[in-house]
């Protein structure tokens, strides 16, 4: 049952009319992206034969090597390698990593500590077999300032070492209290350091920003970036897969990482998956947009209610995750449970704290996705300690990401 609360339905009535231009401009920016994917598939005659698939090998399969093209150019690269066998954004950003490193070089994070899973890809944790570190690649980070910005000072004296020879962004703000990091920052970032260092290899993890700005890390000078296809590109259709963009070198390299070096892109089967791919990415500036519209209603709804959120309903985006803080264990338990009774999968499902591996404290999470663990679906999760913040994102229509934030926020009003 979807029940909700009068006086929450009232205000949302009051809150959605506050947030009409904001949409409005949401909806500009997806008219963008949209004319740029559409020009995609009409620039490499994207037909039905390519969703014929392949087995086995997958050797000329026609699908898979017209979408790794329409990829290249809705990202402004030369090329890109779309994979089923990428199995998530870890994997496709560390292929990415492989791709960008060689033994005695440094590997230089500038927005702090990489997203949790790719600390042992890299080695941060200890040396692990086959890590980057494992293979004498060396790492070093330079922290955000407190505000959330780059480190813009430290950044350019630390490149000035010549054995610095990739540097690391990452856009989102994953599952951290620094904000995500703009495309303008990104390209001020870029420019300047290339200024200095034109042979600079940038890897972005483009994770969960996709096709919330009208630009991407790669037209800003990004040499090669990753991300996850069940987050934003798959469009909520892509049953699977990662995607690299950026150089053809480092894109055939990440290739080689991912089946072996020789083999590179030539295989990998579509199994006839692939026009969820095509559709998942035709839909995705559409569907990143009603996701975008559901958190941006979900902050203007707490704020309302007096609760912390970040970014505020009305600040600049460049991912699609939105953290609030909301003070109490109960709040947040039954936000959460608000958020999985409001699913249309496993909505009898109700969410318990638990001691998930690699965490410091108990974490509970609400997903009812039509993919597990997608993250463009609807979905909310958080750390049970101070300031107990809950990170939402997803929605695969606005209307239901709506109704899931008010079954929320009914449930967490019912226990005040
Ligand atoms: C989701 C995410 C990843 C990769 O996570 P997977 O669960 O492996 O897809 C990496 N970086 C950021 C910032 C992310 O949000």
């Amino acid at each position: 049952m979807i029940n909700i609360k009068e006086e929450i339905q009232k205000l949302a009535d009051e809150v959605e009319c506050t947030l009409t231009e904001r949409f409005w401009a949401m909806h500009k920016t997806t008219e963008q992206n949209t004319k740029r994917v559409l020009e995609a598939f009409q620039n490499n005659r994207v037909s039905d034969s390519c969703f014929a698939g392949t087995l086995g090998y997958g050797y000329d399969d026609k699908g898979r090597e017209v979408l790794d093209k329409v990829y290249a150019e809705i990202f402004g690269a030369q090329a890109a390698l779309v994979r089923l066998g990428l199995v998530n954004g870890t994997h496709a950003i560390s292929a990415a990593l492989f791709a960008a490193t060689a033994p005695g070089e440094i590997l230089l994070s500038i927005t702090g500590a990489p997203y949790d899973t790719l600390r042992d890809a890299i080695g941060i944790t200890g040396v692990r077999h086959g890590s980057l570190k494992f293979y004498g690649v060396l790492y070093e980070q330079i922290e955000l300032l407190a505000n959330g910005d780059l480190d813009e000072a430290e950044i350019l004296k630390r490149i000035t070492d010549e054995k610095v020879k990739t540097v690391f962004l990452q856009r989102s703000r994953g599952y951290s209290t620094r904000p995500a990091l703009s495309i303008s920052a990104m390209e001020s970032m870029i420019t300047k350091m290339k200024e200095k260092r034109p042979d600079l290899i940038v890897v972005v993890d483009n994770c969960y920003g996709e096709f919330t700005e009208e630009r991407e890390p790669t037209h800003v000078g990004a040499n090669l970036i990753a991300g996850s296809l069940i987050k934003n590109p798959g469009g909520g259709l892509a049953p699977t897969g990662g995607y690299v963009a950026g150089d053809s070198i480092l894109v055939q390299r990440a290739a080689a990482r991912l089946t072996s070096p020789g083999i590179d892109g030539e295989c990998g089967p579509t199994l006839g998956m692939s026009r969820l791919l095509f559709q998942g990415i035709f839909m995705a500036p559409h569907v990143v947009c009603e996701a975008l519209k559901t958190v941006v209603f979900c902050a203007a709804m707490l704020e309302k209610l007096g609760f912390e959120t970040s970014p505020g309903p009305q600040e600049h985006r460049s991912d699609i995750i939105q953290m609030v803080h909301l003070k109490t264990p109960e709040n947040l338990q039954r936000f959460c449970r608000g958020i999985q009774h409001g699913s249309p999968i496993d909505s009898y499902v109700t969410p318990e704290p638990w001691q998930m591996p690699g965490y410091d404290c108990p974490v509970i999470m609400a997903a009812g996705a039509f993919v597990q663990g997608a993250s463009i679906e609807l979905s909310a999760d958080g750390p049970m300690r101070e300031p107990y913040p809950a990170f939402l994102q997803g929605g695969l229509t606005y209307a239901s990401g709506k109704l899931g934030v008010l079954m929320a926020l009914s449930e967490m009003l019912d226990g005040q």
